[in-house]
């Protein structure tokens, strides 16, 4: 359904850390687009390039980093990624 906003929790660390995406689930990503809030201190997540292999989430404020494939390209499938 495009132009509607959908909320989705992913959980992204054994700890429990979690992230809140609040886009249009097949809206694709950007480097260093925010992509994700992280609920445990409110920063935003961006998309980072790291190498030819992975992008990293990375919290500006607590400054977790979580390694994703470069194959997600999209809220979907980053979604379905931290859910398997
Ligand atoms: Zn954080």
């Amino acid at each position: 359904m495009p132009g509607t906003l959908t909320v989705c929790q992913i959980t992204v660390s054994e700890l429990g850390d979690v992230f809140v995406l609040e886009n249009e689930l097949e809206h694709s990503f950007g480097l260093d687009m925010k992509v994700a809030t992280h609920s445990l201190c409110n920063g935003n997540v961006y998309l980072k390039h790291s190498s030819a292999t992975h992008h990293i989430l990375h919290c500006n404020t607590c400054h977790i980093r979580v390694p994703v494939p470069v194959e997600v390209e999209n809220f979907t499938q980053l979604a379905n990624h931290f859910q398997q």
